[in-house]
């Protein structure tokens, strides 16, 4: 398990510092329910291993972001009928706040447009 960098949140709740509602995981990624939902189901997925965001994990290591969106596809098949809507926040201006790359998989209900 990788928890590289000690002042960030989301180390922290892989590490187990502090508590989520895990939803999955295994040796690459961690995912849990997001505190303050905004559809039925809404759900993050992390990288264990601590990149900044989207683009940097892109770059670094594609394979586990292919591996992060499969495995936002299994939590709507388990959780819903399948279909999902995966948001990656990149920047602050974009609405970021927690700078440590996570997807944002939304599900559950018919979403709003
Ligand atoms: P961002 O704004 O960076 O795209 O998304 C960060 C998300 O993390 C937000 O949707 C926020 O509700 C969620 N979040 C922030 N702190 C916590 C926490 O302590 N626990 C959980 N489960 N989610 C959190
Ligand atoms: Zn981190």
């Amino acid at each position: 398990m990788s928890t590289n960098d000690p002042d960030c949140l989301f180390c922290k709740i892989i590490a187990g510092d502090i508590p989520s509602s895990k939803v999955y995981e295994d040796e690459q990624v961690y995912a849990f329910k997001d505190i303050n939902p905004k559809a039925k189901v809404h759900v993050l997925v992390v990288p264990k291993v601590h990149y900044a965001n989207v683009a940097e994990l892109a770059e670094k290591d594609p394979a586990l972001l292919a591996h992060v969106v499969q495995i936002a596809q299994k939590i709507a098949d388990e959780q819903a009928d399948g279909t999902f809507r995966l948001i990656f926040n990149t920047g602050r201006n974009a609405g970021q706040s927690v700078f440590h790359v996570h997807a944002h998989v939304l599900t559950g209900e018919v979403l709003p447009e």
